[in-house]
């Protein structure tokens, strides 16, 4: 059977014995990494069929094709009870008992993969409409551990089902703080200030009816990260920041300021739509700045990296004549950015209609091979679609093709996939309406995508084909240049990126895989200063590298061993001061 893994989505061949209730075998995701092969670390549960690994805390269910996605339902144990050790520690912290019994916080004694050891742990249920949904685990030396392959849900989200205004923290602690002083509409994100949200996938509708959301999370840069992202898949119009002055978040405040947090509410200040921004409300910001100094953008490990750097809110402009090669390039590139950082898409690309022509590109891209049952197995079909499905968006209203149409489901995307790259391809497959000249319409068009951009932070990619193709002494068509498109000097003005993609021609004039990127503009001097990538094209499976030595490896396999290796060799940091 294939049983399919809850840490990296990858299926596995798997075949149990069946004679026990529970079987241990080697673990097919961590085993090969591990320096300890052999040990039998994952667990086989033949009655329910699934497994659970102790070296890597990885669960695995059956798969079945066309499934949805599966998640471990946690055992409700009913415990009631909290150590002296945990009491004396959440009490320090201010957290009362009546809260604790409240939001059935118990403690257990457990296995912990940090700790390779059964250990004294605090659990918080999370609930969801009485059902039991997930639990945290939290372990001595700040340890903490959700459990293994249930689905990942906001701590107290009924909340957001009783209340029209919401408060939305960092952490459990946090949870409990606001809960101690009086305040039952809070909710924790699950996973601390991790931006990759799934879980908006399938709550973003239970914050319609909600009016004002208060973002009280830790004042650090990883805290500002997840308010961004926070303020993106909600909506600026609904969210205040809460500031908690000289504390780093609502348990040290309780702590030193005592359980009155109504001027903590009162005083939160909108995000700012439009219009006037106080420097109040981007003081966080600007000491993040001062600590931290500007982020150097995203690099995708490729020779161009040291010519561009990427990052979201921006508008790139591509260009090439016909058969260059820059869509192509552009899903190249993509595909990397959503692998190295989870950066999802959405496509306006009625040119790759029907969708399964580009599915098959993005699949060559991702699994290394041609899109065919001949040379590729049932197995990797599964990978790339599962991953597609999860990672690629598209746009298509065959009615109406306007910007504004594209623009308004990209929203759309932002808030219930937060998708962070948005692409356009081409320009002139847009319905374009000028009511006046055609470069004042091109103007404005580019700065409605650029504010889309910035305000939503997303990067734009619109490709654009050159209105007229020159030839050279030799016959051969030149490289066009920004300036090409159109004939309007804005499509090279306005971009943030700007670059063509040209590919070389033998004698004949016949395509080869030699293909040369002008990185033409570069606005900004932090994000590199442009030039020209030569690269080769690998016809097998659309990707781009610096020469013939063809990597055709998985690279969602790849990059899942990444993820177990960075894991496996983490060490652990020790904090003598945190019991828990
Ligand atoms: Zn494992």
């Amino acid at each position: 059977m294939k049983i399919k893994s809850t840490v990296t989505n990858l299926l596995y061949d798997f075949d149990a014995k069946g004679k026990v209730d529970e079987e241990r075998y080697t673990c097919p995701e961590c085993s090969a990494h591990r320096k300890k092969k052999s040990d039998k670390c994952f667990a086989w549960n033949t009655k329910d069929s699934i497994g659970y690994c102790h070296n890597c805390g990885a669960s695995f269910y059956v798969f079945k094709p066309g499934e949805e996605k599966q998640y471990i339902v946690p055992v409700w144990k009913n415990l009631t009870e909290l150590t002296d050790k945990a009491v004396k520690w959440l009490t320090g912290r201010m957290i009362s008992q009546k809260t604790l019994n409240k939001m059935r916080v118990y403690s257990d004694f457990l296995w912990m993969p940090q700790h390779n050891k059964e250990v004294d742990v605090i659990c918080f249920p999370f609930f969801f409409q009485d059902n039991l949904v997930n639990i945290k685990y939290r372990g001595p030396l700040k340890s903490f551990m959700l459990n293994s392959g249930s689905e990942l849900i906001f701590y107290n989200q009924d909340a957001i089902l009783n209340n029209t205004s919401i408060i939305i923290v960092e952490g459990e602690i946090d949870a409990l703080s606001f809960i101690e002083c009086g305040f039952d509409n809070v909710i924790s994100v699950p996973n601390g200030a991790n931006i990759k949200m799934e879980y908006f996938d399938t709550y973003h509708e239970l914050f319609e009816d909600i009016t004002k959301v208060y973002i009280a999370v830790d004042q650090d840069t990883k805290g500002i990260e997840l308010r961004d992202e926070l303020i993106r898949r909600i909506g600026a119009e609904k969210c205040f920041i809460v500031s908690f002055k000289d504390c780093k978040d609502a348990n040290e405040y309780l702590i030193r300021y005592g359980s009155d947090f109504n001027d903590l509410i009162k005083d939160a200040i909108p995000v700012p739509v439009k219009g006037i921004v106080t420097i109040d409300a981007i003081c966080a910001d600007i000491h993040d700045l001062y600590i931290s100094g500007v982020n150097p953008g995203k690099i995708l490990n490729e020779p161009f990296d040291e010519l561009i750097k990427w990052e979201t809110g921006r508008l790139a402009i591509v260009s090439g004549i016909p058969s260059s090669g820059k869509s192509e390039f552009v899903d190249y590139i993509i595909t990397k950015m959503n692998l190295l950082y989870g950066w999802r898409a959405g496509f306006f690309t009625p040119e790759n209609f029907p969708l399964k022509y580009h599915y098959a590109k993005i699949f060559e891209k991702l699994i290394g091979k041609k899109f065919s049952s001949s040379v590729s197995s049932e197995m990797e079909f599964e990978m790339a679609i599962d991953h597609i499905k999860n990672n690629f968006f598209y746009i298509m209203n065959e009615d109406d093709c306007t910007v504004d149409t594209v623009i308004r489901t990209a929203k759309i995307l932002v808030k219930t996939r937060g998708i962070k790259v948005l692409v356009i391809d081409p320009y002139n497959r847009l319905e374009h309406q000028f009511k006046d000249s055609e470069t004042q319409y091109i103007s404005r068009f580019l700065d409605k995508l650029s504010t889309f951009a910035r305000m939503n932070d997303v990067l734009i990619f619109l490709i654009a084909h050159p209105r007229k193709m020159d030839k050279d002494n030799e016959g051969k068509l030149k490289v066009p240049t920004l300036y090409d498109i159109n004939g309007s000097s804005n499509f090279y003005n306005k971009a943030d990126y700007g670059f063509t993609v040209h590919r070389k021609t033998d004698k004949q004039n016949l395509l080869l895989n030699e293909v040369t990127v002008y990185w033409q503009k570069v606005k900004f001097k932090y994000l590199g200063n442009g030039g020209a990538s030569e690269l080769k094209y690998n016809f097998v499976n659309g990707r781009f590298q610096k020469d013939t030595n063809w990597d055709n490896t998985n690279w969602l396999v790849k990059s899942a061993e990444q993820k177990i290796i960075n894991y496996t060799e983490s060490q652990w940091e020790q904090r003598e001061d945190a019991p828990y």
